[in-house]
């Protein structure tokens, strides 16, 4: 069993507590400790020893994220300043309660999301005056070209969604929010600007403080008694996208959904795919040749090495709530390490989404030549598979 080969921590034979201990390796914590975050992260107390080298950080949870508490629910955010090599990507775990609104915004990035939970009201106007008003639910993505204005708003259930940024450095506390601009603004100003007397803006909040950001709201009726005739148009092409409504890829250990610009046009910057491994499962070793990969863990749990060239190699632990991330072109394998189903979301930097497969790279060059490098039996050349394995599954003694 591949687990304690490759350095699950040992354990105390009397209180069953982790130990840094591995064969003759090792010894026992003896000053203060934290045992359920030792618990969650074996493969940092006892790293496989295959483990090498100084790779930086590649997790970060969002149970260690600052939250941001408001009336209409709460925001906490993954960054450079949380998770500093993430440069490519952040993001935001967002919940609205029924009612609740995300202010009317914009930003420098563009935005892509996946709601996790419930559903949501989401508009957005673009530079030629044409609108966008739609309902999106579990599983459903939407996506925001950068410095295009949009809101968000949970219906009756409320929601709970992932944003993702397609810049690191992001923040959500710096977001260009339409109360802040008019508590900026010259009372004068908005009064010729929209052509009525300044008392009609007595009432906007005042200062940053008071901005909304996200704050509560009532829920708003059906979806055609909120349409905006604009005279441009509607948008020409939709800015939300079901994801789980697409068939899945089907393979031996479980199934993945791609989700790019080839079948959701506007989402140009950001490609995705949402990856199901059954228990004893294993997204194969692959890298991918166009970006940084941004993780999300939705269920389950699993453990991820890194291998960074030069020798260097790191594994981390991961389950639901938890960001992982995979600098450029590094090598790297998940696998499924409990006891259901690990579902995770992978983001890239990118149009389109691409991966490159060890085993189909092997496959599908000279025998001879592989052969020449790893020492390899005919047994094991001949179980090279030509087409990408995406997944795989636990293998059989032979
Ligand atoms: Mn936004
Ligand atoms: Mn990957």
């Amino acid at each position: 069993m591949t687990q304690q080969t490759t350095g699950h921590s040992g354990t105390h034979p009397d209180d069953g507590v982790p130990q840094p201990i591995r064969g003759d390796e090792g010894a026992t914590i003896l000053g203060p400790r934290n045992v359920p975050l030792e618990r969650e992260n074996p493969n940092l107390l006892v790293p496989p020893t295959t483990d090498s080298g100084t790779v930086p950080n590649l997790k970060f949870s969002y149970a260690a994220a600052r939250n941001r508490v408001l009336t209409g629910g709460w925001a906490r955010e993954v960054t450079t300043r949380e998770l500093p090599v993430a440069k490519e990507l952040s993001g935001v775990d967002m919940r609205l309660k029924p009612g609740g609104i995300r202010e009317l915004h914009w930003h420098k990035e563009a935005e892509w999301a996946y709601m996790l939970a419930g559903r949501a009201r989401i508009t957005l106007v673009d530079q030629e005056g044409r609108n966008f008003i739609d309902d999106v639910g579990e599983g459903d993505l939407w996506y925001f070209p950068a410095g295009l204005p949009h809101s968000i708003q949970g219906l009756e259930e409320g929601c709970e969604f992932l944003l993702v940024f397609d810049s690191g450095d992001f923040s959500e506390n710096e977001t260009f929010l339409i109360t802040d601009w008019f508590a900026h603004t010259p009372p004068e100003v908005l009064a010729k600007n929209f052509g009525v007397s300044e008392g009609a803006f007595a009432d906007t909040p005042v200062d940053y403080e008071h901005s909304r950001y996200v704050f509560a709201g009532k829920v708003p009726g059906p979806l055609d008694e909120d349409a905006v005739d604009s005279p441009a148009g509607a948008v020409p092409q939709t800015f939300s996208h079901r994801m789980l409504a697409q068939e899945p890829i089907k393979v031996a250990g479980g199934q993945v959904r791609i989700t790019d610009s080839s079948n959701f046009p506007v989402s140009k910057t950001i490609a995705a795919a949402l990856v199901e491994v059954e228990p004893g499962g294993m997204r194969e070793l692959h890298w991918h040749p166009n970006a940084d990969e941004w993780q999300y863990y939705l269920a389950g749990k699993g453990r991820m090495t890194v291998f960074a060239s030069g020798g260097k190699a790191r594994t981390f632990d991961y389950q639901a709530g938890d960001v992982g991330y995979v600098p450029f072109a590094m090598g790297h394998y998940v696998e499924n390490t409990g006891e259901e189903t690990l579902r995770f979301l992978e983001m890239f930097r990118s149009d389109h989404y691409a991966d490159v497969s060890l085993k189909q790279w092997m496959a599908l060059t000279p025998p001879e030549l592989v052969r020449a490098h790893l020492n390899l039996d005919e047994q094991t050349i001949a179980a090279l598979s030509k087409e990408k394995p995406i997944i795989v599954r636990e293998h059989m003694a032979r």
